[in-house]
């Protein structure tokens, strides 16, 4: 493929299903994995005459969203229905919404290692979800199925639908954003964000156009991906195939495809000529969404601060390494515990003993830190101790598991079971002495260059000591010695 000739205009549709207790317009509880059509009433079945109420939860998840998003939030916002006909949509319309959407245009900016970069969001719109369709026979699939069946659980589940500007040129940059969208939204409690279960799904648009220019290509759209690998890898394996279609002299037909994460190929779903007229027409049952000034504002103001600002922060002040920083705001949770650690203990170190040490002794016993015996403040004091050296790195560790196993002060783990370092020079310098006239083979190897040999004594002093030598004046003292 040539890379240089084309680029890429990528837009991404997200869909979340929000955090609510019950669904968007009746009130029916939202489950996943319960017997099926248990969760029904007329309205969700659109029985004649039942009336939907517009779930105010989920329209103050949207407009937080809508914040997060960088998003305006307009003064009105209105219900459309969206026609169509298909045996999970019991009412035959979606009611969704159309030009007037609970969130206007906005900004989110994320972070890639090649810096901070910024997406436009054209808007963000609440709308249901249709039931569940399971094909039964065959495959799974609706071709080859014996019967099709519907689960009416799933039908009328509010969903946020956020759709991004064409802005994005690079699949590796549309995942990040959309990992980092997606910490957004989990950690405000907005969706739970799980991809396997569905409850957050993305679609790419994708077209290509000679570089340089400012035209756009015909797009097609890869459907409904549902792991960040899989998105990067779909919209790679699109752009591979447009390309090579143009430069064998072809067109790009406008068409729905579906990305095969096992075989890497892209399959037609529908072309064009088979595009729905949705007949978009105003909602009547409904009456217009107005929120309260002053609540969107209070909205807007109680945000905690975001996962990419609280990333950008660790790296220019902290001086963490992005990926230190990815992976530590992965929670909100283990971002607070590092915090801790780090308001008594360099952050440097801090972020890799909680990233390293603390999460691999943690889990065996399927725990997480903030869970743990280890208190912040204790595993501050144990880098505090190895830095000053104090304790050997290996002895550190040992304090650590026993604060893990029966938690308890660093400092008295220390004294209690006499891990303290040997601060006696003249103790190191003695076993060195030792060391030396025991081993004089290895001491014919460390002359003649070969520097390796200085961990066999490291281990011999560490074995001497109970991990109570300083490895690295070890080290030190030995090449004086040898040297002399
Ligand atoms: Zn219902």
């Amino acid at each position: 493929m040539s890379a240089r000739a084309y680029e890429a205009v990528i837009g991404i549709e997200i869909h979340a299903q929000l955090l609510t207790n019950t669904k968007m317009f009746c009130g029916c509880a939202l489950s996943f994995g319960d017997e099926p059509n248990v969760h029904t009433c007329p309205v969700c079945l659109a029985h004649p005459g039942a009336l939907p109420v517009t779930n105010a939860e989920a329209v103050r998840l949207a407009i937080i969203a809508g914040h997060a998003l960088g998003c305006e939030i307009p003064e009105r916002s209105t219900f459309h229905r969206k026609n169509y006909f298909y045996p999970d949509l019991p009412k035959a319309y979606q009611i969704s919404q159309f030009d007037e959407p609970i969130c206007g245009p906005g900004r989110f900016r994320y972070l890639t290692e090649g810096g901070e970069k910024e997406l436009g969001i054209t808007r963000a719109h609440l709308e249901e979800d249709a039931a569940k369709l399971i094909h039964v026979g065959g495959d799974g699939r609706r071709a080859g199925a014996e019967q099709s069946i519907v689960d009416f659980n799933r039908g009328g589940t509010p969903l946020l639908e956020i759709v991004t500007e064409p802005e994005l040129s690079d699949a590796a940059d549309a995942a990040a954003f959309l990992r980092q969208l997606r910490l957004t939204l989990v950690q405000l409690g907005i969706t739970d964000g799980n991809m396997e279960q569905g409850s957050m799904r993305a679609d790419a648009n994708i077209s290509i156009r000679p570089a340089g220019s400012t035209g756009l290509g015909t797009k097609t759209e890869l459907k409904n991906m549902n792991s960040f690998t899989f998105i990067e890898r779909g919209i790679q394996a699109e752009i591979a195939r447009q390309t090579a279609i143009l430069e064998a002299g072809g067109t790009i037909t406008q068409e729905t495809l579906h990305y095969d994460p096992v075989t890497g190929e892209i399959h037609s779903l529908r072309s064009k000529e088979e595009a729905h007229d949705y007949r978009y027409f105003p909602e009547p049952d409904l009456v217009s969404v107005a929120p309260d000034r002053a609540w969107v504002e209070e909205l807007r103001a109680s945000l905690p601060e975001s996962p990419v600002d609280r990333r950008r922060r660790w790296v220019a002040d902290s001086g963490l390494s992005f990926e230190d920083a990815e992976v530590l705001a992965e929670t909100r949770e283990l971002g607070d515990y590092f915090e801790r650690v780090a308001a008594v203990a360099p952050a440097k170190s801090a972020a890799n003993w909680v990233r390293g040490e603390l999460r691999a002794q943690l889990r065996e016993r399927g725990q997480e830190p903030w869970e743990s015996n280890v208190t912040p403040a204790a595993l501050g004091e144990i880098i505090a101790m190895a830095e000053a050296r104090e304790v050997s790195m290996p002895n550190a560790k040992a304090v650590l598991a026993e604060l893990i196993a029966n938690g308890g002060d660093p400092r008295a783990i220390v004294e209690a079971k006499g891990l303290g370092a040997i601060s006696d020079e003249g103790e190191l310098e003695a076993l060195v002495d030792r060391l030396i006239a025991d081993n004089p083979a290895q001491v014919q190897q460390l002359r003649d260059g070969k520097d390796k040999v200085i961990g066999f004594f490291v281990g011999q002093a560490m074995k001497a000591t109970q991990g109570r030598a300083d490895p690295g004046r070890v080290g030190e003292l030995l090449r004086e010695r040898v040297r002399e």
